[in-house]
This record gives C-alpha cells, sequence and structure tokens, in this order.
C-alpha cells in the first residue's frame, strides 16, 4: 500500500501547479466540447451522403428487397440529421450555461436549499446531494422535448415506436426515482470516503466502486428491470431445449432463462446474458424470437456464450477499473486547487476550500477530450471481442462435437441479417464514423468475416 501511495504523491508533485497557476480553465473546457461537437458534426457530414446511395453493398444485395433498403436508407438519413441537430443544441445549452456559472449559481441554490430545512454549509455532503439533484433536473428538462421528438416523431415516422405517451412520462420519473434512490446513498458514501480517508482516498474508493458494480449485478435484474419490463420464463419447446442444450455442453452456469417484452417500447430486437460467475441469466427479447427461427436464436445465442467463454465482460470489467484507477489517481491536483473553482465563477469563499464534488465534477469536464479517445479505443476493443465471439459461433460444433451445429455460422448470418433488416439498420458506414461511434462490425463485415472463417477451414480440411 505505501508503495502505491508513493507513486501517487509523484503524480501529484507533477501535477502541483494546478493547485497554484491561474490557468483558465473554463476557456479550455469550452474550446475542447466544442471540439468534440464539431468533430461529431464531421463525422455526420461524411456518413449522410451514404444514405443516398441506391443499392445495398454486394455482400448484402440478395437479402435486402429494394423496399426495405430504401427504407433503412430513409431512417438512416432522418436519424443522422437528428444526431446532428441535437448535438449541436446540447452542446450550446452546455456551453451557455458554462458561460453564464450555472455550475457555481447550482451550488450556492442548494447552500440555500438546506439551510431553509435548518443545515448550515458545514453538512457539505448534503449540500452535495441538493447540487446533484438541481443539476440534473435543470439540465434535463431542456433535453426532454428532444428525447419527446425521437421516440414519437422520429422512430413512429419508421414503425419502431410503441411507446404510448404514458409509458414515456412514466419511464422518465421511474428514472428520475431510481436515480435520486441510488444515486443519493451512492454520493453520500463516496463523499464520505474522501472525508474519512483524506488523500489516501484511491484504494478504498475502488474497493467501494468494484462492491457497487458488483450489488447492482444483483439489483438489476431483480430490482430496476422488472420496474419498466416484464420478464417472463422462455416457455418450454423446441427454442428452450436448444439454449438448455447449448448452455449444458458449455458448462455454461444458467440459472433463468428469460423472454423479455421489448416489443412494449420498440420493435427494436436482440438477446444477452448477464449475473455472477455462478449464476447467471440469459434474456432473449420477444421481437428477436417472433423475428428468426429457433436455430436462429440458437446462433445469435451461441454468439453471446462466446462472449461468456472468452470472459470478455470480465475483460472489460478490468479495463473500466484500470481507467476509474487512472482518473482517480490525476484527481487529488484538482481537488485542492482553489484557482479551478475560481475559473469556473465559484466565490472566493467556495474556492478556498473547494468542496470535493465540485472539484470532481469540474475535474471531470476538463478530462472530456481524453474521455473521448479512451471511448474510441473501447469500441475497437469491443469490435474484436464480437469478431471473437462470432467466430466462436462458427467453430462451436468442433468444441461440443456436435454435427447438427456445422451450419451454425449461417444460421448467425441468416439472424444478423433479419436483424438489420428488421431493425432497419444503415449497411453503407464511413469507416472513420464508424471507428469513432461502433461499438459493433457492421453488417458487411460480419458477414465477409464469416464467410473467410468458412473457407480457410475448408481449405485446410481438404
Ligand atoms: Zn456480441
Amino acid at each position: 500500500m505505501d508503495f502505491l501511495h508513493t507513486q501517487l504523491n509523484n503524480i501529484q508533485r507533477h501535477l502541483a501547479f494546478v493547485a497554484v497557476d491561474p490557468i483558465d480553465w473554463k476557456f479550455y473546457v469550452q474550446s475542447f466540447s466544442w471540439a468534440v461537437t464539431l468533430f461529431e458534426s464531421y463525422l455526420l457530414i461524411r456518413q449522410y451522403p451514404l444514405y443516398s446511395k441506391k443499392e445495398p453493398p454486394a455482400a448484402l444485395a440478395k437479402h435486402f428487397d429494394a423496399g426495405v433498403f430504401e427504407k433503412s436508407q430513409n431512417y438512416g438519413k432522418d436519424k443522422a440529421k437528428f444526431a446532428f441537430f441535437s448535438g449541436i443544441f446540447k452542446q450550446l445549452l452546455d456551453s451557455l450555461l458554462l458561460h453564464y456559472g450555472f455550475y457555481a449559481w447550482s451550488w450556492t441554490a442548494a447552500g440555500k436549499l438546506i439551510t431553509k430545512a435548518g443545515y448550515g454549509p458545514e453538512y457539505e455532503i448534503l449540500q452535495s446531494i441538493a447540487f446533484v439533484f438541481i443539476l440534473f433536473i435543470l439540465s434535463s428538462l431542456p433535453t426532454l422535448p428532444l428525447q419527446a421528438y425521437g421516440t414519437f416523431v422520429l422512430e413512429e415516422k419508421h414503425g419502431f415506436n410503441k411507446t404510448t405517451p404514458r409509458i414515456f412520462v412514466t419511464d422518465i420519473l421511474k428514472g428520475w426515482g431510481i436515480a435520486f434512490v441510488l444515486g443519493a446513498p451512492f454520493l453520500a458514501a463516496f463523499l464520505y470516503i474522501f472525508q474519512w480517508a483524506g488523500d489516501r482516498f484511491v484504494p478504498w474508493l475502488m474497493a467501494f466502486m468494484i462492491s457497487f458494480q458488483l450489488i447492482m449485478v444483483i439489483l438489476y435484474p431483480t430490482v430496476i428491470q422488472p420496474l419498466f419490463n416484464k420478464l417472463s420464463p422462455l416457455p418450454e419447446g423446441d427454442l428452450r431445449n436448444r439454449i438448455e442444450n447449448l448452455a449444458g455442453k458449455l458448462k455454461f452456469p444458467l440459472k433463468h432463462l428469460y423472454e423479455i417484452d421489448g416489443s412494449k417500447r420498440s420493435s427494436h430486437s436482440n438477446a444477452y446474458f448477464f449475473g455472477l460467475p455462478w449464476s447467471k441469466h440469459i434474456v432473449i427479447f420477444d421481437t428477436l424470437i417472433q423475428q428468426s427461427k429457433p436455430e436462429e436464436v440458437e446462433a445469435v445465442l451461441a454468439h453471446e456464450l462466446g462472449h461468456w467463454y472468452y470472459l470478455h465482460p470480465t475483460k472489460m470489467l478490468a479495463i473500466s477499473q484500470f481507467h476509474i484507477f487512472t482518473i482517480l489517481a490525476l484527481f487529488p491536483a484538482f481537488l485542492h486547487a482553489p484557482p479551478l473553482l475560481r475559473s469556473f465563477d465559484f466565490p472566493k469563499a467556495v474556492a478556498a476550500k473547494p468542496p470535493t464534488l465540485v472539484a470532481f465534477l469540474l475535474f471531470q469536464m476538463i478530462l472530456t477530450p481524453i474521455e473521448t479517445v479512451v471511448s474510441t479505443a473501447m469500441n475497437a476493443v469491443s469490435r474484436k471481442f464480437e469478431w471473437e465471439a462470432d467466430r466462436f459461433a462458427l467453430e462451436l460444433h468442433e468444441m461440443v462435437k456436435e454435427d447438427s451445429m456445422k451450419d451454425m455460422g449461417e444460421r448467425l448470418s441468416k439472424a444478423l441479417i433479419q436483424l438489420h433488416v428488421k431493425n432497419l439498420s444503415t449497411v453503407w458506414v464511413d469507416w472513420m464514423y464508424s471507428a469513432y461511434h461502433h461499438s459493433h462490425p457492421t453488417l458487411t463485415e460480419r458477414l465477409k468475416a464469416l464467410e473467410s472463417y468458412k473457407s480457410t477451414k475448408e481449405k485446410k480440411a481438404l
């Protein structure tokens, strides 16, 4: 532990200037957040003309009839326009809030609020919770119309929306309720650890975050998800037998097999698994079951189990822990830095002894450009995992010695095509746009890879 703290102290020494130099952080955050937004707009401008192509890529030509292809192009066009304008709108809003000292104003407002309730500024944790509450409500209100437009105009126009205004409103309220019920104690504990551990908070906070994530793995399926969707056990039959057989052969610790009423809100479809290492749940969207044959859904699950077999979720978790660790290791330099708060218009009295949460929030804003790079890198890792999982499904028959699974590659291709056709997913993709935004390879790329894995196999067999 001492070695860790020596290293962490070294980092602080290098960053010591943050606590004394009057750097114009606000200008820096404004410039970089605009740079990110403009770059994202540029990517949309690169991608946009591809929605005017009249023919699908050759590899997909036989699967898309002309009508469906045109529909998917129109859907893509509308989504791109929406993303372009909502991106600029959100950035403009953030930029104005930043310019007019909204964060400093919210901190003062939170202070007044708790004073009314009989608590003074010495109750920093309480004031921090009130601060987040004010920020959260005030900054999410202006984006509600965008969300409503996305659901009731855009998705509606292309035939995906199943959300009623009632579900829309209750979803938002439930979301806010959960954010408050879980968020407030989380935040309180998070800030308490800073108070209690002082500048040796890094290992304690890491331990706390990991425990919180594990608790969420248990709470999410049992408490949170049922608030939004109905999960019912997958009925007995061909599909259930196939999946149980597959799980059994791979020794996948399948505890529950659910069908989820995803169709309540949207016709988009999917399947996923989650849970603790010894007890996993598989969830399949009712829409996927309706769209594809049981043997094709089985192939989708074979792909999902590939993620499990190669420990992809665990690897992702490890990467994200490392990421959190790096952020926490850099943070102390920004924690005791009055000039940082001053540059965001905080009054001198507050800046003199920076509240932990305020410092953390401003620090997060400063990290934005780095975070953009990190998320692009994470997408690259995720795409690599997708290739591996596809290949796993294709070669599964060798591993479990089951000849009836030899056509898993074709079945997976069929299911993927079906998913794309039904979801009207974009088929022409600009490489730069894709590298930045996509956590999955494009359909064309995946089909080509499945083909080439297969043909190299066949060559070897000859
Ligand atoms: Zn996958």
